[in-house]
C-alpha cells in the first residue's frame, strides 16, 4: 500500500496493470473506518492488484477530474481504465472484495481465498455496536474482568465521532468535538483490556444461539450479547437519490461539508440534526437553501434561533424534494411545493439529507427480539430484551430521547445487570 499525489498519478495509475484508489479525507469517520479494511485487502490482494491512496484535501484538482466528491471514494483502474464504477461512503469489505474479484480470473480469486483461514473465539459477553452506549457497556465489563468483545463495522465512537460539537455531555467545561470525545471513551474503554473487533464486516447474527460471524471468516459465541447498533440516517428513495450517492448527494456534514466552501448547498430536512447540520455547513458554503415539508421546523428552540439568526440559511417550508439529477458539476433538485402542488428546480452544488433515522435491527439475524411499532427494540428496566441472554441498550430501544448521555446510562445499566449475573 503506498501513498500518492496528483504529479505521481500517470506513471503509478494509468500507465498500466490493476490499481485501487482510495481518495480519503482528514476528520472523515468513514474514511478512518475504511483504512483498516484498504489495509487487510493489500495485505491480501497486493501481489496482483496495486493499492494506492491519495489526499483529497491534498489533491483536489484530480479529485474533481476524477469526479470524486465524497469521501471515501474507491476507484477501480485496469490498463488505465476506470473500471467496475466506484465506491464511496460506508464502504463495506464485502463491496470492494465484490470489485477486486471480478478484476482476477477465478483460479486468482480461489488461491487468495485459500490463504484465509477461519477462526473461532469464545466470549462470556459481545457487544455488538461501539458507540456511546456499547462502548460505556464495554468500559464497565472490562473493569469487572468479564471476557468481552466489541464487535464494529465501523471504528468505535457512533455518531457521537461525527458530531461537530458536542455541549451537553457532563464534564466538559467547553464544547468538545465529537470525534475527541469519541476518542476519549474509546480509549478508556481499550485500557481495561477488552478486545476490539472494530472496522469488520459482519457475516451474520444469530441471538439464539449467541453466534455472531465476521468477515466471513472469524466465528465468535458469547454467553451474552449486548445489542447497541443504534440507528442509521433515513433516505428519501427519491429517483436519482441512489444514483447521486456521495457523487453530489451526502449524508454526513463532518465528512464533505469542508469541500463546499463559498459554495451553494441545498439541505433537506428541518428536524434537530437538519437543523445543527446545516449550521455547520455555513461555516464553508456561502448559502444554504433548507428544505422542509412542514410549515414549522421540528427542531429544538436554542438551534431554530441560531438559524433564523444565520443569514447564509433560508428555508422552503412546506415543499419536498421529488427527483435529484446532475448538470455538469451542479446538483439538480426537483422540489414541490405541497400547497400549490408546482413543481420547480432548485440548483445547487451538492444536497445534505438529514430526515430522521430508522433502527438498525436488520443485521440482527432471523430472529428479532420483541420491537415496538417502529422497529425500536422493547426491554424491562435492566435493558433485558424478551431474549433470553439478549440485550439492548442505546438509540436501538424503545425510549423517549437518544442523547449520548441516555446512551451511556443503558449501556450502565446493561454491563452492571451482567456483572451480577455471570
Ligand atoms: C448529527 C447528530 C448530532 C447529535 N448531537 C448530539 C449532541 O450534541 N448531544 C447528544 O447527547 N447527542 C447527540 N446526538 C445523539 C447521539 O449521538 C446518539 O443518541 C448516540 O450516539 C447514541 O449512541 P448509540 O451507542 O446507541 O448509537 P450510535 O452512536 O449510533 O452507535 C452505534 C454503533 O453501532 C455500529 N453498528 C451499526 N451496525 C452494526 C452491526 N450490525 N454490528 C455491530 N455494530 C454495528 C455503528 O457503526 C456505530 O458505531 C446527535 C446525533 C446526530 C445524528
Amino acid at each position: 500500500m503506498k501513498e500518492i499525489n496528483a504529479v505521481d498519478f500517470e506513471k503509478e495509475v494509468l500507465n498500466g496493470g490493476k490499481v485501487v484508489v482510495d481518495f480519503y479525507s482528514t476528520e472523515c469517520a468513514p474514511c478512518e473506518a475504511l483504512a483498516p479494511k484498504f489495509d487487510a485487502m493489500a495485505e491480501l490482494y497486493g501481489e496482483k492488484i496495486k493499492f494506492l491512496k491519495v489526499f483529497r484535501q491534498g489533491n483536489r484538482e484530480l479529485a474533481t477530474e476524477l469526479g470524486v466528491s465524497s469521501s471515501p471514494t474507491l476507484l477501480f483502474f485496469e490498463n488505465g481504465k476506470q473500471v467496475t464504477g466506484s465506491i464511496s461512503g460506508g464502504i463495506k469489505k464485502s463491496e470492494i472484495i465484490e470489485r477486486l474479484d471480478t478484476m482476477l480470473t477465478s483460479e486468482e480469486v480461489t488461491a487468495i481465498k485459500a490463504n484465509q483461514k477461519p477462526i473461532v473465539s469464545e466470549y462470556d459477553v459481545a457487544i455488538l455496536g461501539g458507540g456511546p452506549a456499547g462502548l460505556t457497556a464495554g468500559l464497565y465489563l472490562g473493569q469487572a474482568k468479564i471476557k468481552t468483545v466489541l464487535i464494529d463495522p465501523a471504528l468505535p465512537g457512533g455518531y457521537m465521532g461525527i458530531t461537530h460539537q458536542v455541549s451537553n455531555y457532563p464534564g466538559f467545561t467547553e464544547a468538545q468535538p465529537g470525534f475527541m470525545l469519541a476518542h476519549y471513551m474509546s480509549e478508556q474503554t481499550k485500557q481495561t483490556g477488552i478486545d476490539f473487533k472494530v472496522a469488520v464486516d459482519i457475516t451474520s447474527v444469530d441471538l439464539l444461539k449467541k453466534e455472531i460471524v465476521i468477515d466471513e471468516l472469524e466465528t465468535i459465541w458469547a454467553k451474552k450479547i449486548i445489542i447497541a447498533t443504534g440507528t442509521t440516517p433515513n433516505t428519501m428513495n427519491a429517483p436519482g437519490e441512489k444514483e447521486y450517492k456521495g457523487k453530489g448527494i451526502s449524508y454526513c456534514a463532518t465528512c464533505d461539508a469542508k469541500y463546499f466552501v463559498d459554495k451553494e448547498v441545498t439541505v433537506i430536512g428541518g428536524g434537530n440534526s437538519a437543523v445543527e447540520e446545516a449550521l455547520f455547513i455555513t461555516k464553508f458554503a456561502s448559502k444554504v437553501t433548507m428544505i422542509h415539508q412542514f410549515d414549522k421546523l421540528t427542531a429544538n428552540q436554542t438551534a431554530i434561533e441560531q438559524l433564523q439568526a444565520n443569514e447564509k440559511i433560508n428555508v422552503m417550508y412546506v415543499h419536498e424534494p421529488r427527483n435529484f439529477e446532475k448538470r455538469g458539476n451542479t446538483m439538480i433538485t426537483t422540489i414541490e411545493d405541497l400547497k400549490t402542488k408546482k413543481v420547480k428546480e432548485l440548483e445547487s452544488d451538492g444536497v445534505f439529507v438529514f430526515i430522521g433515522f430508522k433502527s438498525n435491527v436488520s443485521v440482527l439475524g432471523k430472529t428479532l427480539p420483541d420491537m415496538n411499532n417502529w422497529g425500536y427494540i422493547l426491554t424491562d428496566e435492566d435493558m433485558k430484551t424478551s431474549i433470553p441472554d439478549v440485550y439492548a441498550i442505546g438509540d436501538i430501544i424503545s425510549k423517549k430521547y437518544r442523547q449520548i448521555t441516555t446512551a451511556v446510562a443503558d449501556g450502565t445499566i446493561a454491563a452492571i445487570t451482567i456483572s451480577k449475573e455471570l
